[in-house]
């Protein structure tokens, strides 16, 4: 056993990785996995708290998912990633949980709100209002010290951080609690402008994504409606473009700015260029994915969900002894 503090972190498999999972969580988690016990959780009873009722892409959404980490650095080696549903103990943890968490601080989460009305749902399932919870669980049956995750998480790890400490007060104090490491992008901008890129809502560069559907997206982004012609001055804070090139192209960023507000570069030019920053950071990313047979993904996530259901079982152990509920030991 390495005495490594450990990680756990993941995704939801509801579609490819974008840019925005990579510079909110999915680079730090290929930074630190060296330095920690990596747990990545690709999280399936998750998805379906949203999409309970279109499960036929989950099985090809996982592989997806899993070819995004490979791509993006993730040493299997080195970090375990696993598949919730594989794991009964998770959802027996998050029963446990439940007992003592208040319904009305869930219904309370700006997270959990922001996402209902995307969603458009107006009587919230129990699944869909526990699923903090059902994270807390996925946290600390690994002990996690510490969770790479984007903004919109921080809501749902202070709640796993007072359902832990509530824990250990009631029983015995045998999980960790957690803190959340923001990413260097905590919330990345969607093609659109507007919302947080995301899987889904049709706004996203997915690490997948070919040099020409880069360029394709990015012709197509937002820019300042105020400029026709190429000599007109633009105004950079209004563009979506600037928002990107000031986190791919920091080099170049404030030339590019004096340059557009002068009126010398044109939005043309501009994108180009942001294309050929961004499909930069993609090409090693693309080789590597190229790199593993659906074999070898499987065989990956076989292992990675046995090495984790072992750890499980050890805290459940702790966890059933705690609340003083293993009867017959
Ligand atoms: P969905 O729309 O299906 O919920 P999502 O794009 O929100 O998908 P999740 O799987 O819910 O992705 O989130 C996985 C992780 O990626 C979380 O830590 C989340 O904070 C982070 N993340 C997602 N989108 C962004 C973004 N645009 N900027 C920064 N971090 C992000
Ligand atoms: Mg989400």
């Amino acid at each position: 056993m390495s005495n490594k503090k450990r990680i756990l972190t993941g995704d939801r498999p509801t579609g490819n990785l974008h840019l925005g999972h990579y510079l909110g969580s999915l680079k730090n988690r290929v930074e630190l996995q060296n330095d920690y016990e990596s747990y990545i959780i690709i999280a399936d009873v998750q998805a379906l708290t949203t999409h309970w009722e279109k499960d036929e892409n989950l099985k090809n959404d996982i592989y997806q998912i899993t070819l995004d980490y490979l791509a993006a650095g993730i040493d299997p080696e080195q970090s375990t990633i696993f598949i919730q549903s594989m794991i009964p103990e998770i959802h027996e943890l998050t029963m446990y949980f439940a007992l003592y968490t208040s319904v009305n601080v869930l219904r309370h989460n700006p997270t959990i709100k922001a996402e209902a009305e995307q969603h458009g749902f107006k009587d919230l399932t129990y699944g869909f209002l526990g699923y903090p919870v059902s994270q807390t669980a996925d946290i600390s049956i690994f002990k996690a010290h510490l969770v790479p995750v984007g903004e919109d998480q921080i809501p749902h790890i202070e709640l796993a951080r007072k359902i832990i400490r509530r824990f250990n007060d009631l029983y015995a104090p045998v999980l960790v609690e957690p803190e959340a490491l923001i990413g260097e992008v905590p919330r990345l901008v969607g093609l659109d402008g507007n919302n947080k890129m995301s899987k889904s809502l049709n706004n996203a560069i997915y690490l997948k994504d070919s040099k020409d559907e880069i360029a394709k997206k990015i012709n197509n982004a937002v820019t300042d409606p105020a400029r026709i012609r190429k000599d007109d001055p633009g105004h950079p804070e209004v563009c979506s473009v600037y928002q990107y090139q000031k986190i791919f192209n920091p080099a170049e960023v404030a030339q590019i700015e004096a340059d557009c507000r002068a009126g010398q570069i044109g939005c043309v030019a501009c994108k180009k260029n942001l294309t050929g920053k961004i499909d930069e950071l993609l090409e090693p990313m693309r080789e590597r994915r190229a790199n593993y047979t659906e074999d070898m993904v499987k065989d990956i996530l076989l292992a990675g969900t046995k090495k984790a259901h072992n750890v499980a079982l050890a805290t459940m152990e702790e966890v059933r002894e705690a609340m003083k509920i293993s009867y017959f030991k």
